[in-house]
């Protein structure tokens, strides 16, 4: 029997189930792991619940809170002020830096300050064409603030020189301020909340897996354990790693594009050529239960020196109930190339790393490890990246496919985003 089959039981494939379901279209719903959510999932250990590296729900939509609240999770959610900072100069500055310079050592925050000047007075940061994120950044920001933070983050976020990454993805990501805000924020005089994160909804107690598992109960069909193996585009057929074949008239692919590449063995070489040039990175996250108090307050803090092997570390347990009473929690993300393996000594290194910063005070109270990878977790915006995803998006639709979600569009979207993304395939396929 052909119809609607969907791969891949994160965010997006249960959204695009759950609403065709309301449409009465039925639906076959193929997950590889034993549970639902992807990489909103949490890792449940000796009392400590541990998402893949911070999930946070940051909300744009106001029909997001109308579905969430249909989806019985809404009142279990609670809304916080990020409290966020930057690591910089063996100091803590609040995030976003462009307006927080203040509590840096003086001559980052003058080589910060005078660099935005520049740049602001350079007739070139009118409305220029820039050619990549290291010459909008050197345009909209000057190079103090490129030098001490956006190149050494997003390098070690990326893996990848900045001149090579697009801006693309900036749009809603990256603060822009005023010079006024600039030179307020090195004086500590700038009051108020920046930035699309800057506040989000959490539960209140156990982690973000509450929304995938709302969701999931509310989906007919879906098949966990069944990771999908092979792909035939030509008869429109899979295989499940059963031996079971399943055919589709469409199939809603939400898994990552790089693994429907490499399983459709009849894949035209056009698209092999396009899927060739897709990058990214895997992030690698150890959690770390904690006893005694967190040593900070933030909920997380970005990490751009480069003597530090991870960009992130997170305190879950300062917005959430994760942790049994008189614990915390610890969160680092590292990055290597998708596929690479972590560096020898990854956990040692990332110890060490906490202890010097001062995020970890004594490894004898670090109680329990777990450590996660997302594979790809980041994309990388290139510039062959644009043409290779519609190459890929308008030939695959050839053969009946659809791509849904975060990494089967090859893209940077938030949870919020990929629950729309699912119901826009649900509005698509709509009887
Ligand atoms: C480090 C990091 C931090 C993030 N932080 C936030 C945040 O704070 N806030 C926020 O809103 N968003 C955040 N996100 C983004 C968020 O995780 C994604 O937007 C969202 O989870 C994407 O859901 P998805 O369903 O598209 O993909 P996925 O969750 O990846 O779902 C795809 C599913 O396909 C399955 N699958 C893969 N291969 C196969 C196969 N062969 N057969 C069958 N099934 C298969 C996978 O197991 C998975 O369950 C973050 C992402 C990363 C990487």
């Amino acid at each position: 029997m052909s119809g609607v089959v969907i791969v891949g039981a994160g965010l997006t494939g249960l959204s695009a189930a759950y609403h065709l379901a309301a449409v009465g279209v039925l639906t076959r719903l193929v997950e590889a792991l034993k549970v639902p959510g992807g990489a909103c999932r949490t890792i449940e250990k000796d009392g400590f619940s541990f998402d893949l590296t911070g999930h946070l729900l940051h909300l744009r939509l106001a029909e997001s809170r109308t579905l969430l609240q249909r989806l019985g999770v809404w009142e279990s959610l609670r809304r916080q002020r990020r409290r966020a900072g930057i690591a910089l100069g063996g100091r803590v500055t609040p995030y976003p830096l462009q307006i927080h310079t203040h509590r840096l050592p003086p001559e980052v925050r003058r080589d910060c300050v005078l660099g935005f000047v520049r740049a602001a007075m350079s007739p070139q940061a009118q409305g220029e064409e820039e050619g990549s994120f290291a010459a909008w950044v050197l345009s909209r920001f000057g190079e103090g603030f490129a030098r001490h933070f956006f190149f050494p983050y997003n390098e070690k976020l990326y893996c990848t020189p900045a001149a090579e990454l697009t801006t693309e993805w900036v749009g809603r990501y990256v603060p822009r301020p005023r010079l006024e805000e600039v030179i307020d924020g090195a004086f500590g005089l700038h009051r108020g909340a920046v930035g699309y994160n800057a506040t989000f909804y959490y539960p209140r107690r156990g982690g973000i897996r509450l929304l995938a598992d709302a969701l999931a109960a509310r989906v007919p069909q879906l098949e966990l354990s069944a990771p999908v193996t092979g792909v035939d585009l030509a008869r429109r057929r899979l295989t499940l790693a059963a031996g079971q074949t399943l055919e589709w008239d469409t199939l809603v692919w939400t898994a990552p594009l790089t693994s429907l590449t490499s399983l459709a063995a009849d894949l035209p070489g056009e698209l092999a050529a396009a899927a060739g040039a897709l990058r990214a990175v895997a992030v690698l996250n150890l959690n770390l239960g904690v006893k005694g108090s967190p040593p900070r307050r933030e909920h997380w803090l970005y990490i751009p020196e480069p003597q530090y092997p991870f960009y992130r570390v997170g305190f879950p347990s300062n917005h959430g109930e994760v942790a049994p009473t008189g614990c915390h929690t610890v969160s680092v993300e590292m990055s290597v190339p998708a596929g690479a393996p972590a560096p020898p000594g990854f956990e040692e290194l990332c110890l060490a790393g906490l202890e010097s910063l001062g995020l970890l005070r004594r490894r004898q109270d670090v109680v329990l490890t777990a450590m996660a990878r997302l594979d790809p977790a980041y994309v990388v915006f290139d510039r062959p990246r644009t043409r290779a995803v519609a190459t890929l998006r308008s030939g695959l639709r050839r053969y009946g496919v659809l791509l849904a979600g975060r990494w089967a569009e090859w893209k940077y979207s938030t949870m919020e985003d990929a629950l729309w993304d699912g119901a826009a395939v649900a509005r698509r396929l709509s009887p």
